[in-house]
């Protein structure tokens, strides 16, 4: 897609401030102890070489970059997305196959993208095994904890969130390229966001208009989109270390007072650190499988066989479907 310049052009011309969709750049922010602004990690080292964004984007100048003036994926993919929540006794149950509910760019990144001068991701979006087992209620731990690489959570469209880092440990939304929902997938060919994603509506029914549920962290804790108890848009200063805080929402269908996260706008967007107890994910490759990029090792290979059996993957097929001419047909 085209970079929006001209809303900056616009507001230049009016003199209006054009810092609506100025971020600040979080890299560099990675702690190993709670702190506010920070994304308490579990990896602490990280190889600045990693495959992921090869160039910078001019989007990006000192310590903010323009959200308005970054290119996405092109492309409108649509996808079977599969996601199914149920309380189970006092678990919660998440089962879903990681296809969203919302199209997707095209993966792998085409040569004539204009995404690609930036972001090279060879990735294609595949069907992935989601079995998420989490406390119906859960509670605070006696310690926050680091969030790990890889699914940290999981949005109600049906895809996995990730922590706000890309593979060198740098603001992923600012440098990693994504399509217009905010999505993109790593090596196994999960599809998954690291902030709140455009396609994600941050629907406002709640308590004096406050965002309503948009996924659930693997600790079994909500997470809700940017609007907090009096509606206002929220900001790392409203909340704690992890990201979040505690007050009355609605909680399965009634109000009640609860520790929750919010979506901001700030690094580190979605989780800092957990503030309760996280669940081990069925499918432990996929979890930590992270950001890495690149064909499977000989070991994934074999698994991701095994896995997805010999068809072709489904991008294909709908491709396919899309260029059988109508006419044609019987
Ligand atoms: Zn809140
Ligand atoms: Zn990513």
């Amino acid at each position: 897609m085209k970079k929006l310049a001209a809303a900056v052009a616009i507001a230049a011309v009016t003199g209006a401030p054009s810092i609506a969709h100025e971020r600040p750049l979080g890299d560099g922010k990675i702690t190993s102890s709670p702190r506010v602004d920070y994304l308490m990690s579990c990896q602490q080292r990280f190889n600045a070489n990693a495959p992921g964004a090869h160039r910078t984007g001019d989007w990006i100048s000192g310590n903010t970059y323009d959200t308005d003036e970054k290119p996405t994926v092109d492309g409108s993919v649509n996808w079977p997305s599969r996601i199914s929540v149920s309380l189970q006794g006092n678990e919660r149950v998440v089962s879903s196959n990681n296809l969203p509910n919302h199209p997707t760019g095209n993966f792998p990144i085409a040569r004539n993208d204009d995404a690609y001068q930036y972001d090279r991701n060879p990735n294609r979006i595949s069907e992935q095994n989601i079995l998420l087992r989490l406390p119906a209620n859960p509670q605070l731990a006696a310690n926050a904890s680091c969030v790990p690489m890889g699914m940290i959570g999981f949005a109600l469209s049906g895809v996995a969130i990730y922590n706000a880092v890309d593979a060198s440990g740098r603001d992923a939304p600012a440098h990693e390229i994504q399509d217009k929902c905010g999505g993109h997938p790593q090596r196994s060919g999960q599809y998954h966001y690291h902030d709140l994603s455009p396609c994600l509506t941050d629907t406002r029914s709640g308590i004096a208009g406050h965002s309503n549920l948009v996924g659930y962290a693997l600790d079994g804790f909500g997470i809700y989109g940017l609007h907090g108890e009096n509606g206002e848009v929220m900001t790392n200063a409203d909340l704690d270390e992890c990201h979040g805080h505690t007050h009355t929402v609605m909680w399965d269908g009634a109000p009640r007072e609860i520790y929750h996260y919010h979506m901001t706008n700030e690094y580190p967007y979605t989780l800092g650190c957990y503030r309760g107890t996280p669940q081990r994910v069925a499918g432990e490759r996929i979890a930590n499988a992270g950001e890495r990029r690149g064909p499977p090792q000989a070991g994934e290979r074999h698994a991701g066989r095994e896995q997805f059996g010999d068809r072709p993957p489904r991008q294909t097929i709908f491709g396919l479907f899309r260029r059988q001419p109508r006419q044609g047909r019987p």
